[in-house]
């Protein structure tokens, strides 16, 4: 059976890119954090399937519940990291993101002890405007990056990126592992499988058909990713335009039945595992 990457963004819900317009990063400091709790019911949650999976951390809640990042770590599973500010690439200098790449790879690895080998950007934003951004990984050390996703969307995607896991060239020439989101093509149309609000949006039927697809038909992995905060049906609120308040609350309740019967229908491991079952890292 192959076994496919589950991936946790680990951030908490004022963070996401939708709601930027709407709470200030000054103003992070005065929401409670409701990131721990969350992440702790996925811990068990993965504990009761016999699950390892792969956390990309946030510098920001490293740097504030670092005794969770190194929890996570000697629970068995993959700590990995999503930036330092959440910022999206394509809106930072290669200064910033260099700085804040390094500040929360270093952050992490002096929790956990161990180097911290893989990348995903703040809502997919490696695109075709900050490809330079897989020279700043390469340097710093990333084996691999699992930041774009090849659809079309207002905020990220390289719709004709490849599909499937490869070694990429970086645009100075130096080799990455890119991990792609998911996607299955269904009814005639390339879809995003891969977690998220898109989980949360598709009846299960359809995110279990797509995802056979992927491992039956097409023989590959996929990789899944969810956020702490979409288990969380009670959190606070945000005013935001209707398209992000429709993303982001949209079925929340829904999102750990389903993970429940997702982690029953597949088989799930480390990103990390799944590039070594390619061969594409050692
Ligand atoms: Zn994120």
């Amino acid at each position: 059976m192959i076994r496919n990457a589950l991936t946790v963004d680990v951030e908490d819900y004022f963070h996401v890119a939708a709601f930027a317009k709407s709470i200030s990063r000054s103003d992070w400091n005065n929401h409670n954090l409701r990131v721990e709790r969350n992440t702790h019911q996925l811990l068990d949650l993965f504990d009761t399937h016999g699950v390892k999976a792969t956390f990309f951390v946030l510098g920001w809640v490293a740097d504030r519940v670092g005794g969770l990042i190194g929890e996570i770590a000697e629970r068995g599973h993959e700590v990995a990291c999503h930036g330092y500010s959440h910022q999206l690439v394509y809106e930072q200098s290669p200064d910033v993101f260099r700085e804040e790449t390094l500040r929360s790879k270093a952050l992490l690895e002096d929790i956990i002890q161990s180097p911290v080998r893989g990348y995903r950007a703040a809502s997919y934003s490696i695109t075709k405007r900050s490809l330079w951004a897989l020279d700043i990984l390469a340097e710093a050390g990333f084996v691999y990056d699992s930041s774009i996703f090849p659809v079309h969307h207002d905020r990220y995607g390289i719709p004709d990126a490849p599909k499937f896991p490869y070694r990429l060239t970086t645009p100075n020439g130096q080799s990455l592992v890119e991990f792609p989101l998911s996607t299955a093509s269904l009814l005639g149309y390339r879809l995003p499988m891969a977690g998220g609000g898109y989980f949360r949006l598709y009846p299960y039927a359809l995110t279990r058909a797509g995802l056979r697809q992927i491992n039956n038909k097409a023989n590959k992995p996929f990789i899944f990713y969810l956020h702490p905060w979409e288990i969380d049906a009670d959190q606070p609120r945000v005013e935001a335009g209707w398209l992000s308040r429709f993303r982001h609350y949209n079925n929340l309740d829904k999102c750990e039945p389903r993970l429940r019967k997702l982690m029953s229908d597949f088989q799930f491991t480390t990103t990390w595992n799944v590039l070594q079952d390619l061969d594409l890292v050692e």
